[in-house]
């Protein structure tokens, strides 16, 4: 029998069965505004042949005043009908199933046409939308259903109605943003008739052998959100009016409490789904930081939900659900929900793909083909940089050699898994260690390689990362001065008192490693729901705790520097860094920027501030950590072409500014399928 019973159940819905009880949820991948549809067919091709349940695209706008931004994708012409019937014909030739998501954003549009409810601006977006009048109702209504007939029409399996994240049907929910006192505000029927009417006119419009799925705010995490009565009373609604699955959503994007980020912890949602579990007789979904089959199997048994939804271990990789049902749970790629290469990238305008797998969303562009002639490779560096050029050289066809002086691979990476709240980083570089097992990669750990050892290789490939860059602050010798990697590496002993120099990224985990002593929250939900003030929302309205978060005292002092004025974390993934500097703000961390390091003595690290460096202080601590950035180790380049050796340089080796595992995997992929 199969570990995942539940997860890999069929799921009838009547009309049409789906295979298994994951769904692909929507994702603003970007790929649908590029317009080159066959790109964006086989991106879901691609996920279809690994056997997921169900898909829904990325949100899909209405009516112009709806879309997200001014060029998002729409579907209303009969232009639009041919463009996706090219995604549904790909989709279904893979034996798939996908449904189209409606995405009506309100508020949150990014453009001066915005809509809402009543005109209460959103505090993540410049734009005052407008009050809408009875027929301005009317003709969103009309549209959404119009927008569904059209996804029928493209061969669409059905659509998914955006009704939660704080989107345009969640701000008639509540009073926060509905200040309407017409037949659309005011009571709860009122402020409930909106969505409602949505999904019986969709209904009316597409028939009854379609699916609708409906995204409903189950803890909207905002202030004023709405009680867990009234998520019940909606969801009974709902499924009167036509819907056949009811997704979870959790939290509106203006919320201040992480919902995706690594830092949350597996499942965290799970319990607000099973709250609604035997109120409704439709199928629920649940969602967030759902990313192996194991999680999603429990999440399953233990009765949450009748179905999981998985989006960014998508992204990670295509074929989750066939490695899971066939017995290689352990090659699946691990989405370590970091952001950094779907989100992040959503929202600095660039198309989404995954740190993981630099393939995701670049299918028809990156591909590793087996190679014409079979070369003997060598790679120097067992770090993400290394490992996934050796990873994509091997399913080419080559026999590649990887070097590492350390004894484990995973270079940085073992830095990173040590950070309370980047767990995940234990599973990826698990992940790496399976992979290069049972791919057969030959990996000498413990060897320090000169130039003399890489003869007889037809390629040579230099990984070797990073090194600490020196700062010359006077002082820095002393036996008060640790690098982060004694820190994190070494765990060498720290003080109560701590000065961090450089508030990079590894500047803000050096300090939350030290921060925090006992559990860590990723691990322990009702501590982490206690740290960020998250409660039932059959308690408080929006599941806010009253008392607002309660963070457990820190375990040291710290005082976290940079030379820079800005603000601290700028230079930190988009959509995370403001969880990082909050997270400290809550450990009373002391932000102290635009300082000059003057020197380290005994009493501690003296500062002045300014050009003129004025204000000379002294920061009494017990330890100073120095995480001022990196270099490039190139010591093993250099010898090599010194010796007319000719190699490639890749990842922290090649430029060390900036460096990230973003980088270093997408470099050696895309290297690999060269060679
Ligand atoms: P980094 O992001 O470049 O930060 C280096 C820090 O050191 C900066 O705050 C810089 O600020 C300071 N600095 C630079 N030169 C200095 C000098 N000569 N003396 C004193 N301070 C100096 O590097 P990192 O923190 O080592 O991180 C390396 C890479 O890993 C980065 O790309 C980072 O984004 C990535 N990373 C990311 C995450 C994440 O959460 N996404 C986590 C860890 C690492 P001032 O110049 O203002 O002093
Ligand atoms: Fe997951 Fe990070 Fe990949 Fe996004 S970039 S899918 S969060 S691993």
């Amino acid at each position: 029998m199969s570990a995942y019973p539940h997860l890999l159940a069929p799921l009838d819905l009547g009309f049409t069965t789906l295979k298994n009880r994951v769904l692909m949820g929507s994702m603003h991948t970007g790929l649908e505004e590029t317009k080159d549809w066959n790109r964006v067919a086989e991106f879901y091709a691609e996920r279809a042949r690994g056997d997921v349940g169900l898909m829904v695209t990325g949100g899909i706008g209405p009516n112009l005043e709806g879309s997200v931004l001014p060029g998002a994708a729409m579907m209303t012409t009969d232009e639009d009908v041919a463009n996706h019937s090219i995604v549904t014909d790909r989709v279904h030739e893979a034996g798939g199933k996908i449904a189209m998501q409606i995405l009506h954003a309100g508020r949150y549009a990014y453009g001066p046409m915005c809509v809402a409810p009543s005109p209460v601006k959103s505090p993540i977006s410049p734009f005052p939308p407008a009050e809408l009048d009875e027929d301005g109702i009317e003709k969103q209504i009309q549209d959404i259903a119009d927008t569904a007939a059209r996804a029928r029409k493209a061969g669409y399996d059905g659509v998914e109605i955006m009704g939660s994240e704080g989107y345009f049907l969640n701000q008639f929910l509540v009073t926060h943003t509905n200040k309407r006192t017409d037949r659309w505000g005011g009571s709860y029927e009122n402020r409930m008739r909106l969505p409602i009417e949505v999904i019986k006119r969709t209904r009316a419009a597409v028939g009854d052998d379609f699916i609708i799925i409906y995204r409903l705010s189950m803890i909207d995490l905002v202030p004023n959100g709405s009680t867990h009565d009234e998520v019940v009373q909606l969801a009974k609604e709902v499924e009167k009016a036509g819907a056949t699955i009811i997704n979870t959503g959790i939290g509106w994007h203006e919320a201040r409490i992480p919902t995706i980020a690594t830092s949350v912890p597996r499942a965290a949602f799970a319990w607000v789904t099973k709250k609604l579990m035997g109120q409704v007789n439709i199928p629920v979904i649940t969602s967030n930081r759902i990313n192996t089959p194991e999680v999603g199997e429990e999440v399953l048994a233990t009765g949450c939900a009748d179905m999981v939804s998985m989006a960014r271990p998508m992204l990670a990789d295509a074929h989750f659900v066939a490695k899971a049902a066939a017995g290689k749970a352990d090659q699946i790629a691990p989405c370590i929900a970091c952001n950094q290469a779907c989100l992040d990238h959503t929202f600095g305008g660039k198309i989404s793909s995954c740190l993981v797998n630099p393939r995701a969303c670049y299918e028809t562009e990156l591909v590793i083909e087996p190679s014409s002639g079979k070369k003997k490779i060598a790679i120097v560096g067992a770090g993400p940089a290394g490992l996934s050029t050796a990873m994509a050289a091997t399913e080419r066809g080559h026999t590649v050699t990887v070097f590492d002086k350390s004894d484990e691979i995973g270079g940085q990476l073992n830095m990173a898994k040590q950070v309370p709240g980047k767990e995940e980083f234990w599973g990826l570089v698990d992940w790496y260690r399976t992979m290069v097992a049972d791919m057969g990669i030959t990996v000498e750990l413990g060897r320090e390689v000169s130039a003399d050892d890489l003869t007889g290789f037809d390629e040579v490939i230099v990984a070797t990362g990073v090194i600490p860059r020196d700062t010359a602050i006077p002082g820095q010798d002393g036996a008060n001065v640790l690098s982060y990697i004694d820190v994190l590496r070494h765990k060498a002993p720290v003080g109560k008192r701590v000065a961090v120099i450089g508030a990079g990224g590894i500047g803000f985990d050096v300090s939350e490693f030290l921060a925090h002593e006992g559990d860590s929250p990723t691990e322990n939900l009702p501590l982490w729901m206690e740290e960020w003030g998250v409660t039932d929302p059959a308690q408080h309205r929006g599941g806010l705790a009253p008392e607002g978060p309660k963070p457990h005292a820190p375990a040291r002092e710290i005082t976290l520097l940079q030379r820079k004025a800005q603000k601290h974390g700028k230079g930190l993934g988009k959509t995370t860094g403001w969880i990082h500097r909050a997270a400290l703000k809550m450990k009373d961390v002391n932000f102290v920027g635009g300082v000059n390091y003057e020197r380290i003595d005994d009493a501690g690290l003296h500062v002045s501030f300014g050009e003129a460096r004025e204000n000379p202080t002294l920061i009494e601590v017990d330890t100073i950590v120095m995480c001022a950035g990196q270099i490039s180790q190139r010591t093993l380049a250099d010898e090599l072409e010194a010796k007319g050796v000719s190699c490639h340089v890749i990842g922290g080796a090649d430029v060390a500014a900036e460096l990230d595992a973003k980088r270093a995997i997408d470099q050696g992929t895309r290297l690999a399928a060269t060679l």
